[in-house]
């Protein structure tokens, strides 16, 4: 493959004889080894100052990302004559032009991010969000938009794929597609590649599914099957066996890595990034063919596309009413996302179960990890999830040592805040949470919504006020009653000793040595004096002396060395200075595991036949 700068005519013959829009972007790849997008932006009525924009972020994902960053080279030409410019702040420029004749930008992205956040472009594939290529046409951002992949001799083998809406396609998905505003051009990513690619139908919708980095042993028959599964679970859960599906196709688009994870959600598509090993391998289906053996880490992805899936109500529609219209310039915020992160994450591994795709022993062991995982975050005591989810923009969205002591996560805890709010409506036997969330989507008709709306749908069905438990779990930083309402449900609580780390309230990173990450408030650790950032060298029990201090390499070198000590005398290192602590070992802590009591009872919870009502 030669790498060349590639004319900003299309070569698609589809695509040239494409009608655009008033407002239309031409992407061409301008060259592959530098990472580079070209885009040319053609505005048929400009204003005379017309002023152009970038987002600092993406719905979905809730940080200022500051996209313009890779914006590079931006001219501005009417009829062959160059404009100025002026570049007003970060993200925004103003062009004086005429407005009676097409305003035509140039310009340049750099696309060198793998994850499904911003754009990519390298010889093996190219991915985009309109939020990183399109800047936004002050004053027509609710006009039609078009948009025009062009094909090059660089790419001759690569196909799109893309949940937009294609009017002048060829055959591997290059030509003009449409968007009817901007906020549609940019809930549209791109994938072009090289992809594997397989089609199924969920209940009468067309669905298809790339995969950018499948290795041989990929088995995409496997991966449809479960995914259609999976998309016809969640239909028929908001739905039931009404034809009112609020999209009429979708695409999901795998990339498939040597590490990595995530899931963005869009409109009527999402992009996914997991580990090559995680997906489905023939010759593992050949030798364990029944779904429940599959390893855990598929386990992980069919989670991943039942979430990103299930967002496609939940949040994609039905969404907070802050966010009703989004503003692309600032950070938007909303107290809600502990309900659209967390009622999505309970959601996700619960309609694996009811779709058959894991069974309850699994079910349980991914709860027991979510419950463990807030359990052992001291921050549920000083951050409610409305204040969580308020605060995502500066503190989930940006991670440090302190994160776990002051934060507590809206995905987990509002995962368990749906959990109690299921098992607390099926107790008292007038409705369910399903029911509730259809009831919502009935109410706010599949669009903006507030917490008001969701305790009203709750008063409605289930025969009383939920204020007060929401004020309760939602908005206070007390504990859940996740044990009591469980063992009503079937479930049985085993109570075992923690892991090491826990027990010690520390998180650790083990690379060539033992690291410090974080120190949890209240802890052995916190009292000894760890810090994050420490290497912990070497550990000597106290009152012995016969071998010296013992070097530790892992976490679990602590078990082999510390005995039954009740003191031990620490050597760590900070920033290059070895210095001495000491550890009072702690009374041993415990963790819950939860296993089937009563498969009656949880079945009722947990079962198939519950997902339509
Ligand atoms: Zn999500």
């Amino acid at each position: 493959m030669t790498v060349s700068r590639v004319p900003t005519r299309p070569r698609s013959k589809a695509a040239a004889g494409a009608a655009t829009a008033g407002i239309h972007y031409q992407i061409t790849v301008a060259n592959l080894h530098a990472h580079l997008f070209g885009i040319t932006l053609t505005i048929a009525t400009p204003r005379a100052e017309q002023v152009l924009r970038l987002p600092v972020w993406i719905p979905g994902s809730y940080l200022v990302r500051e996209f313009a960053k890779n914006l590079q080279s931006l001219r501005c030409e009417q009829r062959g004559r160059t404009l100025a410019a002026q570049q007003s702040d970060k993200a925004t420029w103003q062009v004086h032009c005429a407005p009676d004749q097409p305003l035509v930008v140039h310009y340049e992205v750099y696309a060198n991010d793998p994850s499904v956040r911003t754009a990519w472009l390298d010889a093996t594939r190219g991915f985009f969000n309109g939020t990183s290529l399109c800047l936004q046409v002050d004053g027509q951002q609710d006009q039609a938009h078009s948009l025009e992949l062009c094909a090059s001799e660089d790419i001759a083998h690569w196909s799109v794929a893309t949940g937009a809406t294609g009017q002048a396609l060829d055959k591997k998905g290059f030509g003009t597609y449409w968007a009817k505003d901007y906020d549609q051009l940019v809930d549209c990513p791109v994938e072009m590649g090289p992809f594997w690619s397989g089609t199924f139908t969920a209940c009468g919708i067309a669905h298809r599914f790339v995969v950018a980095g499948a290795p041989p042993s990929f088995d995409g028959a496997k991966l449809l099957a479960d995914t259609q599964a999976i998309c016809e679970a969640e239909i028929r859960f908001w739905h039931g066996a009404k034809k009112t599906v609020p999209f009429d196709n979708y695409v999901f688009m795998l990339n498939a890595v040597g590490d990595g994870y995530g899931g963005l959600e869009h409109c009527n598509s999402t992009a996914l990034i997991c580990k090559r090993q995680d997906l489905p391998r023939l010759e593992r289906n050949t030798l364990a063919p029944t779904v429940h053996k599959q390893p855990e880490g598929y386990t992980t992805l069919l989670g991943l596309i039942s979430h990103e899936y299930f967002h496609t109500w939940n949040v994609k529609r039905l969404r907070p009413a802050e966010l009703a219209r989004y503003d692309y310039s600032r950070e938007n915020y909303t107290e809600l996302l502990w309900f659209f992160e967390g009622f999505t994450s309970y959601y996700d591994d619960l309609l694996l179960r009811r779709a058959d795709r894991i069974d309850n022993p699994t079910y349980l062991k991914l709860l027991t990890k979510t419950i463990n995982g807030v359990a052992q975050t001291p921050g549920r005591k000083i951050q409610s999830v409305a204040q969580a989810s308020f605060d995502a923009w500066i503190k989930y969205y940006r991670q440090d040592e302190n994160t776990a002591n002051a934060t507590i996560s809206y995905y987990t805890k509002g995962s368990l805040v749906a959990l109690c709010l299921d098992l607390t409506l099926r107790t008292e036997g007038k409705t369910t949470l399903d029911a509730v969330m259809r009831g919502l989507w009935s109410r706010c008709a599949g669009g903006p919504m507030t917490e008001q709306d969701l305790l009203a749908v709750l008063a409605e069905l289930g025969g009383r006020s939920f204020a007060a438990d929401l004020a309760r779990w939602v908005h206070s930083t007390a504990e859940l009653p996740v044990a009591a309402l469980l063992e009503r449900h079937g479930v049985q609580i085993h109570q075992e000793p923690d892991q090491v780390a826990q027990q010690l309230g520390l998180r650790v990173k083990e690379n060539g040595g033992l690291f410090i990450h974080q120190v949890l408030r209240g802890g052995a650790a916190e009292k000894a004096g760890f810090a994050s950032g420490d290497e912990w060298i070497a550990v000597q029990p106290v009152g012995t002396s016969a071998q010296g201090a013992w070097r530790l390499q892992t976490l679990d070198d602590l078990t082999l060395y510390a005995g039954n000590a009740k003191k031990l005398s620490v050597i760590i290192s900070r920033d290059k200075c070895l210095q001495q602590l000491t550890l009072t070992m702690p009374k041993a802590s415990q963790a819950v595991r939860l296993a089937v009591q009563d498969a009656t009872k949880l079945n009722a919870w947990l079962g198939p036949q519950s997902a339509v009502a």
